[in-house]
């Protein structure tokens, strides 16, 4: 017996994927069943082939159902698993110079896609085994109350960015995982997750944009999806590029 790290009681704990497995389920090479992770030590991008998504202590059973459904949730909404998803793409547009696809979408469940955004920058906190700045005390426990609750917090606070990251219009970057990355952008600090070609950026600062256009996740259910071209990440392109010939390829596919 040890403490579930979302409800604090004594109680048998699962080996929990610190990020769910849904979100893995694309990146596996079939055989052998593997997948590429990233991560930067010292400013410097390390690969490392993994066979298994990275798991802990860390739930008991009651609390890993608790979060599976907002997971199934997302897997049908964000990931349009199965076509059972309410939420809705309504328009799709780039901007002027071709660079900067958006997707917009509308009907997502606020407070179950909420949660589920929410429960996986707490898991990537908690983590033990997948690094994060550290960021208190009391953000984790924030977060932690209103996932064991399910009470969500507000759009604007620690609202997350989704990319979908691209090698060409309308063609994911998929297949590897980067490890969470912290940056600096206009005086707001980031953390960054890329998984599977979707990257979600949490802002862990209260100064948010003031672009004319939302891209969080709404309480009325909007939510928009930028899509970014990797060519146009040149920072991004630095840290993959040395480090995976596979990924390379990819690049020069067209
Ligand atoms: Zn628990």
């Amino acid at each position: 017996m040890a403490i579930c790290k979302l409800c604090l009681k004594d109680r048998q704990l699962r080996q929990s994927h610190i990020i769910p497995e849904f979100m893995y389920s694309g990146i596996y090479d079939k055989n052998p069943k593997r997948f590429y992770e990233i991560r930067i030590d010292d400013n410097e991008a390390k690969s490392r082939i993994q066979q298994k998504g990275q798991r802990e202590n860390l739930l008991c059973g009651e609390c890993e159902s608790k979060l599976s459904l907002y997971e199934k949730y997302a897997d049908e909404n964000l990931y349009g698993k199965n076509q059972q998803g309410e939420a809705r793409l309504i328009n799709q547009s780039m901007d002027r110079e071709r660079k900067v696809f958006l997707y917009e979408f509308e009907a997502f469940d606020y407070d179950r896609m909420k949660l589920f955004l929410d429960s996986l920058l707490w898991r990537l906190l908690v983590s033990e085994t997948i690094y994060t700045p550290d960021y208190g005390e009391e953000i984790k426990e924030q977060l932690r109350n209103s996932i064991y609750t399910e009470t969500p917090l507000d759009p604007a606070e620690f609202p997350c960015l989704v990319h979908s990251i691209m090698t060409a219009p309308g063609k994911m970057l998929k297949g590897f995982i980067l490890s969470p990355l912290e940056r600096k952008y206009q005086n707001r600090t980031i953390l960054s997750v890329l998984i599977d070609g979707f990257e979600f950026n949490f802002y862990m600062t209260d100064n948010l944009p003031e672009d004319e256009i939302i891209p969080f996740l709404q309480r009325n259910g909007e939510l928009k999806v930028l899509g970014r071209l990797i060519y146009d990440m040149p920072e991004l392109v630095e840290i993959v590029k040395q480090r995976m010939d596979h990924l390379r390829e990819r690049l020069h596919e067209k």
